[in-house]
């Protein structure tokens, strides 16, 4: 199995605040709520089968670059990403 970044564009309707959400090939999460779904095992592959809701737990500032850290509401698995430049933090930088 070779496992290569995909750039996969889609559009995709947040199911958590129904936000439409315009993909640019690499946000895999809702610049709104930033809630984001587990459809990837690797960045951008949509091999993942769990298909639950990440919840975004926190933001972290890591060499100038905003991190959320996002926990599946379904397996519970953690996973870092990055934050795209419109992502709407004030959300999760406010709690
Ligand atoms: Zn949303
Ligand atoms: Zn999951």
């Amino acid at each position: 199995m070779t496992k290569t970044f995909k750039r996969n564009k889609e559009n995709f309707t947040c199911e958590h605040c129904g936000n439409a959400v315009t993909g640019n090939g690499y946000t895999n999460h809702c610049p709104k709520c930033l809630w984001s779904k587990h459809v990837d095992e690797n960045p951008g592959d949509r091999n993942e089968t769990c298909g639950g809701m990440m919840r975004p737990k926190s933001v972290v500032i890591e060499k100038r670059e905003f991190i959320i850290s996002h926990e599946c509401e379904k397996c519970g698995v953690k996973k870092r990403n990055k934050a795209a430049e419109n992502d709407d933090l004030s959300t999760l930088l406010s709690k």
